[in-house]
């Protein structure tokens, strides 16, 4: 197990994507990337129209929001740092 050594984000995956890992495979990286690019920019679009809109309990969406927000950023971190294992793990059973 040297990739644990090595890879930043290995441990954080494991923690977070608490499942056991999965498949690795080339183009995963690339679709964590573009998904991690969309989920961000839809979660901040979202995040924009709540505080603009100013209407309903914003609080319960907000707790929607950061922990999207924090996974979201979390695999752009691992498909531009982390190792093949990471990528495979954080991607799920596709
Ligand atoms: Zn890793």
């Amino acid at each position: 197990m040297t990739t644990q050594d090595t890879c930043p984000t290995c441990r954080i995956v494991q923690v977070v994507c608490h499942w056991s890992p999965f498949k690795v495979a080339a183009w995963k990286r690339t679709a964590l990337l573009v998904l991690s690019i969309l989920l961000i920019a839809g979660t901040l679009a979202l995040a924009l129209y709540a505080f603009t809109s100013r209407q309903g309990n914003g609080n319960a969406l907000w707790l929607l929001l950061i922990p999207l927000l924090g996974l979201s950023v979390l695999g752009l971190v691992v498909a531009l740092r982390g190792c093949s294992t990471c990528v495979g793990r954080i991607f799920g059973g596709i």
